[in-house]
């Protein structure tokens, strides 16, 4: 989808259909070369295609194998398919840091000030009005452009100076793609806890990427002025984030003891997986997974409305032992028959667990950069 310059594509809580047909509709759409030339501008051409891919509905391979079958080479879709990559990357980061992807992964971020949530940002009041509206915007359609993260990230953490780990926990909160990998690394890279500076962003170039020309703001200096500058006084005031997600009330699921049941959560919606098996079907939604990763009222909502597009399934608010012990008068062994999708914030799970599909499968383990990890990508290629 384009739009022209200063156009809002964005406009309505529909815009991200949870109908299946349709998402792999949007997937058709995707041109790579005109993403790669427009993805920093506010109207690029790119694909809106992370709520799906962070909710497990498709896989970042799904993306790539769609474009390179549309006859793109690897060479026109490089820049995508690196975007797709950075995904990857952060999930093996993840996977290997396990809980330590709530520390400061490389080094301590510097000059932090406190470690509260700004109160500019919580009410859309920066006064940088591309930025409060798109605030407003994320409040009610889940969803910001990556530069528009970025300076959300920069406006908190090097112009506010709060640490990245509480402003993160708001952003993810509302996100339909909130994807602890992706958001916790990315706001570690603009705060300079991981990567070697902080990035900063100054009113001009906010300007040329959304269409817009403030003047005037705190952010309208030079990079040298910006990175000396005291917490501007808008950026002062702080609040205590209080986070909490209200899950339905269900009641335990029915499950037939002598079938395998077949485990989905906010990370795995993928309508295809196993879809021809006799099995039970269960989404689970941990207390204690939301306790710790709180989501908005409208995230629930759309996984909510994502998981009807798997027949048969059943919705419980619980822990997964209860469904572990629904097989204890069974025949069959929960730890043979429970099964779900291998992810790190599941590693709980009993059972057995099924690969995820990797665009780049044999390059596991951590990388300190995403470069060092995309040359062993391309590399495993050749
Ligand atoms: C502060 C901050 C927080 C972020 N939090 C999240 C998050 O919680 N969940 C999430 O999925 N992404 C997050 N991102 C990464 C990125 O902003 C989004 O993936 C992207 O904006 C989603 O929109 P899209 O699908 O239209 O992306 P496109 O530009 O169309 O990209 C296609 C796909 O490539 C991947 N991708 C693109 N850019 C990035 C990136 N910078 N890092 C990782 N993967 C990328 C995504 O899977 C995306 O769906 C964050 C970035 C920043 C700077």
């Amino acid at each position: 989808m384009t739009a022209k310059p200063g156009e809002q594509i964005i406009t309505t809580h529909n815009y991200f259909t949870t109908d299946y047909k349709l998402i792999v509709e949007k997937l058709q759409a995707i041109n790579p070369v005109n993403y790669a030339n427009t993805r920093n501008f506010i109207n690029g051409d790119i694909t809106y295609l992370a709520p799906y891919i962070s909710r497990g509905v498709i896989s970042v391979k799904q993306v790539m194998d769609v474009i390179l079958k549309k006859g793109y080479s690897f060479l026109e879709a490089e820049k995508l398919i690196q975007e797709l990559a950075w995904r990857e990357y952060y999930q093996r980061v993840w996977q290997e840091k396990k809980l330590s992807i709530w520390d400061d992964l490389k080094q301590t971020q510097s000059d932090v000030v406190h470690n509260k949530m700004l109160t500019a940002l919580l009410n859309a009041q920066t006064n940088i009005e591309i930025i409060d509206q798109q605030i407003k915007n994320l409040y009610k359609i889940g969803y910001l452009h990556n530069h528009i993260r970025m300076y959300v990230a920069a406006i908190a953490c090097n112009i506010g100076k709060a640490h990245w780990k509480t402003p993160s926990k708001w952003m993810y909160y509302h996100l339909f793609d909130g994807d602890i990998a992706s958001n916790n690394c990315s706001w570690q890279w603009v705060a300079g806890a991981f990567s070697s500076k902080k990035y900063y962003c100054n009113q001009e170039n906010i300007n040329k990427y959304t269409h817009t020309n403030q003047v005037g703001t705190y952010l309208d200096n030079s990079y040298e002025a910006i990175v000396k500058m005291q917490v501007p006084d808008q950026l002062l005031g702080t609040t205590l984030l209080q986070l909490s997600t209200d899950l339905p009330i269900t009641s335990l699921p029915i499950i037939d003891t002598s079938r395998p049941t077949l485990i989905y959560n906010s990370y795995n919606l993928d309508p295809t997986w196993r879809a021809k098996e006799n099995v039970n079907r269960v989404l689970i939604l941990e207390p204690s997974h939301f306790s710790a990763y709180p989501v908005s009222e409208n995230v629930l909502n759309f996984i909510l409305e994502l998981c009807k597009n798997i027949p048969e399934i059943q919705i419980y608010s619980g822990e997964i032992l209860a469904i572990k012990q629904l097989y204890n008068q069974s025949e069959l062994l929960a730890d043979d028959i429970i099964i779900s999708k291998e992810h790190p914030a599941f590693e709980h799970y009993p059972g057995i667990k099924d690969p995820r599909d990797w665009i780049f499968p044999s390059v596991k383990g951590y990388y300190p950069s995403f470069f060092s990890f995309w040359k062993k990508c391309v590399d495993s290629t050749k």
